[in-house]
């Protein structure tokens, strides 16, 4: 296996990576990636020691250099990650997520399709998708692989536009294709803007701790180590031309997710607890602010087609892996610090980089 992976130096794809150097499948693996803002090659400091590994700093809207390097280094697998990936930078500025989530995934067909031709036995092209192009549910109900596209916001149709474009490769050009959609995820090296890393490290500053409107928006947690798992899964025995949905089975709504570690650093943490206050915890810092537009109501994830074809399941809990992140950035505080000094508008995220 000559392995391409996409966006590799991101939240998933470097911990997708760290999974990928314990497999003895790999001889090649190839991480494009053009180190965007959320992109970190210290995310990579323990794969950058394996040999089959190598990293190629190139943009996904350069068609001519994504064709070279799948020419190149004779990739047969493709592990397609790369893209603009928050919500809220959609809603400021669409543009980029267009052109990388859209195009960037074009050219990356297009070279496969080149290289590959027609000889695509034993080949294959995993998209990585979000559950976010099914829009919103209301209080019960699920997403499966049947539900219709209902994307909400500009970052969920780019990925909805790519995922369908993806399709139509598979369907007109043969190319062996197979899409994954997967709710939200958390763990380690997650980039400090998105919702459980930005209260941590606010929290640990007694700094207010923004939740969007009423709090009660629901979405399904899993930890970015069983998405990586299901990721492999995927790629090794997914069906040609199908779609798979990745869910963890942990609904919490935000409100009761950002109580969650407010308690956690409580206890981990007890000297961020503003001394006007103590008996209160953190859970004081908590305040509502102005609703996303667009936000949608809830996601959840039925995992039946994942864990009955492929018998893959989550292996974490909530409680368990929120405790075991929390701890995480409590343990990592020179990966935040550096991402904070280096290349971060501090003003937007309002987190000192020296606590
Ligand atoms: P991320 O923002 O942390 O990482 C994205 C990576 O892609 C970065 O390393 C960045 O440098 C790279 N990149 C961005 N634009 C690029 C371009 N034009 N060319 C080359 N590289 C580029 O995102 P993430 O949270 O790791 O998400 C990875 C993938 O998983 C995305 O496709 C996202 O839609 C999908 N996904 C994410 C979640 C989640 O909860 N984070 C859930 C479901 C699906």
């Amino acid at each position: 296996m000559r392995l391409l992976v996409t966006g590799g130096a991101g939240f998933i794809g470097s911990n997708l990576l760290h999974l990928l150097a314990d497999q003895p499948e790999p001889q090649a693996i190839v991480n494009l990636d053009a180190l965007t803002y959320s992109g970190n090659e210290k995310n990579l400091e323990r794969v950058a020691q394996d040999p089959r590994y190598q990293f190629a700093r190139i943009d996904l809207k350069d068609s001519k250099q994504v064709l070279e390097v799948v020419h190149s280094f004779q990739i047969d697998h493709v592990m397609h990650l790369a893209a603009e990936s928050h919500v809220d930078r959609s809603i400021n500025s669409p543009k980029p997520f267009l052109q990388t989530n859209v195009m960037g995934t074009f050219h990356l067909l297009e070279a496969c399709r080149t290289v590959w031709g027609s000889d695509v036995i034993g080949k294959r092209f995993l998209h990585v998708s979000t559950d976010e192009v099914y829009g919103s549910l209301g209080d019960t109900g699920t997403f499966t692989e049947e539900s219709r596209y209902l994307p909400n916001s500009p970052y969920a149709a780019s990925k909805a536009a790519s995922d369908l474009v993806v399709r139509s490769y598979g369907k007109t050009f043969g190319l062996p294709i197979v899409t994954t959609h997967c709710s939200n995820n958390y763990g380690p090296y997650q980039f400090p803007e998105k919702l459980i890393p930005l209260i941590i490290l606010k929290a640990m500053q007694s700094q207010p701790l923004p939740v969007y409107g009423t709090g009660k928006n629901v979405r399904d947690w899993i930890h970015v180590e069983d998405h990586s798992r299901a990721l492999w899964r995927v790629l090794l025995e997914g069906k040609l031309g199908e779609t798979y949905n990745i869910g963890g089975n942990q609904e919490s709504t935000n409100i009761d997710l950002v109580r969650r570690i407010c308690r956690l650093l409580d206890e981990f943490h007890p000297e961020s607890v503003p001394d006007s206050n103590r008996s209160e915890g953190h859970e004081q810092l908590i305040h509502f602010v102005k609703d996303r537009p667009g936000h949608d109501f809830r996601y959840a994830i039925a995992n039946n087609k994942i864990s009955d074809t492929l018998g893959w399941q989550p292996q974490h809990n909530l409680a368990t892996g929120l405790k075991q992140t929390v701890r995480w950035y409590l343990d990592h505080r020179e990966w935040w610090t550096d991402i904070l000094n280096t290349r971060y508008d501090l003003k937007r995220l309002g987190i000192e980089s020296n606590p």
